[in-house]
């Protein structure tokens, strides 16, 4: 039998990073010593207190049976709590919040609930490529955004064409940025708020980064605006706050009936997320400030390693205010590629093209702070050598 794959699936974008980790596991296998800066997948482990409430909650028959599909309600009280006191957001833990089986769940399911065959969504790039794949497995169309220096990796959202913003139904945006590493100030979200009111269009924000911060900066939530709530939802997740990537745990918080919406879409789709894992979130929530202190101090001390390790050759990289990410121009005339190969076959070290990330990527490599402070200064030393 012959077997094919529906249009919507040979239209998705390649996606570049199964190439890398191919090259990688080769490198590897004969025998060399790979420093592996590509994946955005933290090494620290999950810190002790979130996987014994984890134990615990496990030992519970109650918690086998399937989830609510709305979710755990101590968990969306305790979100609650820390939304008011991080962000000072207040929301209605019955309908303003839904747990998530990761952000990306819910990131890409949301295009499912609004977006219509042809109906366009806008989307940064670079960017997390879940974006455009989710807003395409709903026959949807992207519309690029470009994130570039010159605007502080902003979208310029002037440019967009009126008729752009007429067939528009979703919009995204993502601050503290993955891959740029860039953060915005909170009157960016006003300039959102207008566009999105205006036209229609319901803003999803993914403010996965807000709490990986450095230098005292302090990350907005989008709803902390006025007529946030009116007009969008924000997605946040576990996975980086906790160092808890494999564990899928996220959610989505603000408008209501936005809520519904992807609300109805899980309820066909999933049966939410195992509920001693939902109990481990709420024990992890509790404790989020002492928790972020020890992992702030440990990537801003690997960032300025990097960073400024790397500046001493010449190369001009900004420090990123937040994220595990530093964006790098490429050297000499290179492609996001061409620099990409040589750093593996030169320094064996991995790093991320940019224009994995989209096209608007080209130009770019991402280098991701998950490996220990000696690896760093070991990589600092070997792409010294090959720049
Ligand atoms: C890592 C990441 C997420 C989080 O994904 P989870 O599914 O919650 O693990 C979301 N958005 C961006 C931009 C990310 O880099």
């Amino acid at each position: 039998m012959k077997i094919e794959l529906s249009d919507r699936l040979k239209s998705l974008p390649p996606y570049l990073f199964v190439e890398i980790d191919r090259a990688k596991k080769k490198a590897r296998s004969q025998g060399r010593d790979i420093i592996d800066l590509g994946v955005g997948d933290p090494d620290i482990p999950t810190p002790k207190y979130i996987i014994d409430a984890l134990h615990r909650s496990s030992l519970k028959a109650e918690n086998h049976r399937y989830a609510l599909d709305e979710g755990l309600h101590a968990l969306k009280e305790e979100i609650a709590k820390w939304y008011k006191t991080r962000f000072g957001v207040r929301l209605d833990a019955k309908d303003e919040i839904l747990p998530l089986i990761g952000s990306k769940e819910g990131i890409a399911h949301i295009p499912l609930a609004f977006v219509n065959v042809g109906d366009i969504v806008l989307v940064p790039e670079p960017c997390y490529p879940p974006y455009k794949s989710g807003t395409i497995l709903a026959g949807g169309i992207p519309h690029v955004m470009p994130l570039k220096a010159e605007n502080g990796f902003l979208p310029d959202l002037k440019v967009i064409q009126q008729d752009v913003l007429k067939k528009s139904k979703l919009l995204f945006i993502n601050y503290p940025n993955n891959p740029t590493g860039a953060t915005c100030e909170p009157d960016f979200f006003d300039d959102v708020i207008r566009i999105a009111s205006r036209n229609n269009i319901i803003v999803c924000h993914d403010a996965a980064y807000t709490e990986l911060s450095f230098d005292g900066y302090k990350a907005p939530s989008f709803l902390e605006r006025n007529g946030a709530k009116d007009v969008g939802i924000e997605f946040h997740s576990f996975s980086k706050t906790f160092n808890m990537t494999g564990w899928r745990l996220g959610f989505a918080c603000g408008n209501a009936s936005i809520l519904q919406g992807l609300a109805k879409v899980k309820s066909n789709m999933d049966s939410g997320v195992f509920t001693a894992i939902q109990w481990a979130g709420v024990e992890a929530l509790k404790f989020v400030d002492k928790t972020l202190a020890g992992f702030r101090t440990i990537y801003e001390e690997r960032r300025d390693i990097l960073v400024e390790g790397l500046n001493k050759s010449g190369w001009k990289i900004d420090k990123p205010k937040a994220t595990f990410y530093v964006w790098a121009p490429t050297l000499k005339g290179h492609t996001s590629v061409s620099f990409t190969n040589l750093f593996l076959d030169k320094a064996d070290i991995v790093v991320t093209p940019g224009n994995g990330f989209g096209a608007a990527g080209e130009g770019y490599i991402r280098m991701a702070l998950t490996v220990d402070k000696n690896r760093l200064k070991e990589a600092v030393e070997r792409i010294k050598k090959v720049i």
